[in-house]
Formats: structure tokens, sequence, C-alpha cells
């Protein structure tokens, strides 16, 4: 199949390149002339990991192309990809502009049939949006689908060629023939492609990230908890998360979400219940504790130097908002690197793949090759990504680093007995602290 993916980010480029991979002729459009040149000569614009390989591949055997021109990019395409960028607007809803000016752009240039496909993550009722926005200006025939995407950065790839589910949302037998046309290959096991209306699938996107939001909040709130009470939430974890009904995964305690979906998700939903009068008060708690528990370090830390970060140097582990990507939208790690600017300290960091990212917002602290480089002479250590590398750290060598053996750890990554034996002072999310 011919297909057109409209914005060539984190969704789109994964979206192009594994339909590319399961044989589909694929243009991505972007505005961003830059980045299509960079693309154009071979380049791959983000860190996803097993991305690169496709991207070489598809490139080399003339299936993946790139280019600025939204017309040249949908001629002959039989499936219109839209995924691009849904930030939040000043009141919180999800900002259409994006979404509706490519719609706009379409009607006039539409040559046959084609289905139109919303893959960011939008409010209830913008199909019928897209729909109206395009049918001014065109009499061609065509469907608006709503097809949202649940992958996940850093797993991407897997998740894309092999979805747990697929949410199609249309009421067209035509466009649903297409769609399921398309995701054939990537199904084979059996998972599903659930089919439902345009509004369901839209709301289905939300339900699911809020949920997950949720769900690591419940946890932050469980340690909180824990901190005061004395117990362990490590261990209360294990204890529910064994319960089929629980399930193991999104419950470590931390500093909360972060990433370019979670937030502006939840904050969404929010607006769309607000708008059609409904109070949602669990998602007004999940923002408000997650708004706290970012930076619920920080506190503890000044503590810990009797009130007075000035002029201490603290070494930042982790910048991405997770492990695997190189995203630092509303990472946590950025919101707790301000305050300890603004308290006057030093900062020194060290992320295997987000540092480029964080220059442009922070050029003033100072950027390390190693994690180690990261702790010479610092008064403290404070982690924000649980990247692998720094589960099985050398203590010994970080001990003699380090001014003062004492890490704050926003992710859990030691247990406590570890850091007992090795003589550090350390603070985590939900158990004791160590001194
Ligand atoms: P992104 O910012 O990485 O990519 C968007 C791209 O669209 C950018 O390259 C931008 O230059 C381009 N663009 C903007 N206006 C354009 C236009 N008029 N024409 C062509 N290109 C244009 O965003 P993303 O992370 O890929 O997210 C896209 C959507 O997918 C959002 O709605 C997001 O909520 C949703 N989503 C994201 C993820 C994720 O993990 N990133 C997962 C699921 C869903």
């Amino acid at each position: 199949m011919k297909i057109a993916i409209i914005g060539t980010g984190y969704v789109g480029l994964v979206t192009g390149t594994c339909f590319a991979e399961t044989g589909n002729e694929v243009i991505c459009v972007d505005i961003d002339s830059a980045k299509v040149s960079r693309m154009q000569n071979g380049e791959i614009p983000i860190y996803e990991p097993g991305l690169k390989v496709l991207f070489d591949r598809n490139i080399e055997e003339g299936r993946l192309k790139f280019t600025t021109s939204l017309k040249e990019g949908i001629k002959d395409a039989e499936i219109i990809f839209l995924a691009l960028p849904t930030p939040p607007g000043e009141d919180g809803s999800a900002d259409l502009k994006y979404i509706l000016g490519v719609a706009q752009d379409l009607g006039p240039i539409l040559e046959n049939y084609v289905v139109i496909v919303d893959k960011s993550t939008v409010p209830v009722g913008t199909a019928e949006k897209v729909r109206l926005a395009i049918q001014k200006n065109t009499t061609v025939q065509f469907d608006v689908v709503s097809n949202p995407e649940f992958l996940r950065e850093g797993v991407a790839v897997d998740d894309f060629m092999k979805p747990e589910r697929v949410v199609v949302g249309t009421t067209s037998e035509r466009a649903k023939r297409v769609i399921e046309n398309l995701y054939a290959p990537l199904v084979r096991q059996g998972n599903p492609v659930i089919f439902m209306d345009e509004r369901s699938a839209e709301m289905t996107k939300y339900a699911a990230n809020s949920f997950l939001a949720m769900k690591i909040t419940f946890m932050n709130e469980i340690a909180n908890l824990c901190e005061k009470v004395g117990a362990n939430v490590d261990d209360i974890r294990k204890g529910i998360g064994t319960d089929s009904r629980i399930g193991k995964r999104f419950l470590f305690a931390g500093i909360g979400y972060g990433g370019s979906c979670f937030p502006k998700d939840v904050q969404a939903l929010a607006k769309t219940a607000d708008d059609y009068g409904y109070d949602f008060k669990t998602l007004k708690s999940i923002m408000a504790v997650n708004g706290v528990q970012k930076t619920k370090l920080i506190p503890i830390l000044e503590d810990y130097f009797n009130g007075e970060l000035e002029g201490k140097t603290i070494a930042v582990w982790g910048l991405a908002f997770k492990p695997y990507t190189d995203d630092i939208r509303d990472a946590p790690a950025l919101e707790n690197i301000r305050k300890l600017i603004s308290a006057g300290a030093n900062v020194t960091v060290y992320d295997p793949e987000a540092m480029e990212n964080v220059k442009r917002i922070f050029p003033q602290i100072t950027y390390c090759h190693t994690a180690y480089a990261a702790l010479d002479e610092a008064d403290a250590l404070m982690i924000f990504t649980e990247w692998p590398q720094f589960r099985t750290p050398d203590f010994e060598k970080m001990s003699r680093l380090l001014k003062e053996k004492v890490i704050f750890d926003g992710r859990n990554l030691y247990e406590l007995n570890l850091m007992r034996e090795q003589g550090f002072n350390y603070f985590s999310i939900g158990r004791d602290s160590v001194h």
C-alpha cells in the first residue's frame, strides 16, 4: 500500500518505518526542513532502540522516503496518517491547530478516495472536526479514522511491530477493510484489532494513559505514607503486584511520571470532563500529587545540607523522562535541575542519550562524558532516570569521587542493606532513609 505519514516525530517516524518494513511504500512529511534533509541523508533524528536498522534498510530498499511537501507526500496515497503534535493549549485542552491546519490543507489536494487516520492523541470529537475541515475544500470521497497509538518510547519498535492491541475507530466498512489489511502482518499472533466508533477510540487512548498515570500516582502516595509509618514500598509493590487483578507493572514508586504523553493527556482529559460539566476528581488528584512528587527530594536534600545549597555541587544521573530514550519532554529531571540552579547549586550531569537535548535548556550546567565524571568533587548525587547502567555501579569508585557519600535516589535503584554495607547516606522513595 502507499502510505503518507504527516508529522515525522517519535510516533510518525516509528509508524512510517515499521509500515515500510512490512512492505508498504511510505513517504514521511514534516514541516521541519532541517529534520527532513537529515533524514534524506540517512540520519535518524531521534534515539529509539532498534529503529536505525529498519530505517536504514527501508531507505536503502526504496520503501521509505521523506519530503517537506504535503502535496508530494500524499500523491497516490491510499492511507494518510496524521502523527502531528497535540500539545496542551493554555487552558489544558489538546491544541488541535496542527491537526486541523493540515486537515484544511488536505482538502484541495486530494485526488482519489483515501483513508485519513488520526494517530495523534486527540480529544473526543476530533475525527468529526477533521472530517469537516477536509470536506469544506473537496468533493473527493474520503474517510477519517481514529487509530490512537499505544507505543512506548524506548521499546517503540517492538510495540509497533507486535502491538498488544490495535484500536480503530470507524463506522465505514470501506475504511475498516483498508486498516485491517494494513495491520494484518502485525497481529498474526492473534492480538486483536478492536473496532469501535471514532469517539470511543479517541476516549480509549486518554483512558489508557490516565489509568496508567493513576497507577503510578497511587503507588507514589502509598510510598509517601510508607515513609511516615515506617513501611517499605518495594515490599508492598511485590505484595500487591502478584495479585493478577492488580498486575506487576507500573507499580514502582518514584519521583512521578513525566514525558510527552501522560502529563498532557491527563490534563486534556480533565479539560474534556470540565467541558462536559463532569467533575473528574480522580484526574485532578493525579495531577496535584504528581506535581509535588516530582521534586519531593529537593527539600530532603536542602535539609541534609542545613538549607544551604549555595555553592554546593550536585551530580545528577539521568535526564530523560525514562530510560532508553533521549526524550526530555516534561522529564522530572528538568524541574529538579531548575530548583537546584535557583538555589545556587552547581549541577554536573550525565545521561547516556539525553544530554544534547538538555543543553538547549540549561547551557550553564556541566555535561559529563561518563556517570563517574559527574561525581568528581560533587557534594551529593541525585538520580532521576533508571538507566540500567546506574543499577550496579562501582560503589568504591563513587565513594572516592564524591565529597560526601550521599545519594538522593528518585528511582529506588539500590537495596537499603547494600547502601548500609557500602556506608552511604541514602534517601529514596517510600523507604527508610539510610544514615
Ligand atoms: P513529535 O513532536 O515528536 O513529532 C511531531 C512532528 O510533527 C514534528 O517532527 C513536527 O515538526 C511535525 N509537524 C508539526 N506540524 C507539522 C505540519 N503542519 N506538517 C508536517 N509536520 C508537522 O510528537 P510525537 O511524540 O510523535 O507525538 C505525536 C502525537 O502522537 C501526539 O498527539 C502524541 O500525544 C501522540 N503519541 C505520542 C507517543 C509518544 O510516545 N511520543 C505515544 C503515543 C501517542
